[in-house]
């Protein structure tokens, strides 16, 4: 049983304050949905979580089973256990899927899966229905952005992270890759104990990804937490019911009494 939790944590970006004390704790086999409008913090909270260069935490803590996250490089905290799939995931040419993914399993002690790794890449493909015909290609290059988050989906498979973060699992997807991504992400959860925090502004990946709490996430901090019935009140009536209507500025931080009335 692992345990992530984020703890009032704050962070800049380009010298801005972007997260105003994000609160958040996601155990082994949960799925948590963090929902939100564009600009409201979303990917920077899992760029802070990763230790992605220039994100600069001014306070709070991020531990995963009681380590502390934040000390670490970012490489370390992989090798803890958490991972991330990336917006838009990144080409990196060169390097082969099967490289990178042994290297991996390397870095966590693994080197006894390196062995049957080909034939882990085979299965995992075809159960998410990536073309094999992709295996050999350097990561991520050339593909489409439904390959891509298949290819990363199937390497969070094979490397079994305590959490993943899945940042917009949904863009660039066609309505087929979203089901066999939110699929094995959902399988993971319950054959490898796996908790998802799930990152999405539209509530129809939750409709395969089914979570057990929904946080709204508005200017750098979480406003409301529910169960997934909150993802359709989303749908229905938008975030503006849950975005201050006070003033331009976005480095102002919710009210408490707007907090307070929610
Ligand atoms: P979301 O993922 O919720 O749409 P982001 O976390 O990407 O939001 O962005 C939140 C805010 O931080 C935005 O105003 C964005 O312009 C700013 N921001 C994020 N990353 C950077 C960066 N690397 N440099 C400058 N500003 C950034
Ligand atoms: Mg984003």
């Amino acid at each position: 049983m692992s345990t992530l939790e984020i703890r009032d944590l704050t962070a800049t970006v380009a010298g801005k304050q972007i997260l105003n004390g994000v609160n958040l704790t996601i155990s082994s086999g949960e799925v948590h949905a963090v929902m939100g409008p564009n600009g409201a913090g979303k990917s920077t909270l899992s760029a802070v979580v990763m230790g992605k260069p220039g994100y600069i935490v001014t306070g709070g803590q991020v531990l995963l089973d009681g380590v502390d996250m934040l000390a670490l490089p970012t490489w370390e905290r992989a090798a803890a256990g958490l991972h991330l799939i990336m917006q838009y995931p990144t080409e990196v040419p060169g390097v082969s899927l099967g490289a990178a993914l042994a290297e991996a399993l390397k870095g966590r002690g693994r080197e006894g899966d390196v062995a049957g790794l080909a034939a882990s890449l085979k299965r995992e493909a075809d159960r998410i229905h990536f073309d094999e015909k992709f295996l050999d290609r350097p990561l991520n290059v050339d593909l489409s952005g439904g390959e891509k988050k298949r290819n990363e989906t199937m390497q969070m498979a094979i490397l079994k992270p305590k959490i993943a973060i899945l940042d917009e699992l949904d863009s660039g997807l066609d309505i087929d890759a979203l089901r066999d991504c939110a699929r094995r992400v959902m399988d993971a959860t319950r054959e490898d104990g796996l908790g998802a925090l799930a990152i999405t502004h539209y509530s129809r990946l939750l409709d395969e990804l089914t979570p057990s709490k929904v946080h709204i996430l508005v200017k750098g901090r979480i406003v409301k937490t529910g169960g997934p019935e909150l993802a359709d009140v989303l749908e229905r009536d938008g975030y503006a019911a849950f975005t201050p209507a006070d003033s331009d500025d976005e480095s102002d931080a919710v009210s408490g009494d707007y907090l307070a009335g929610l």
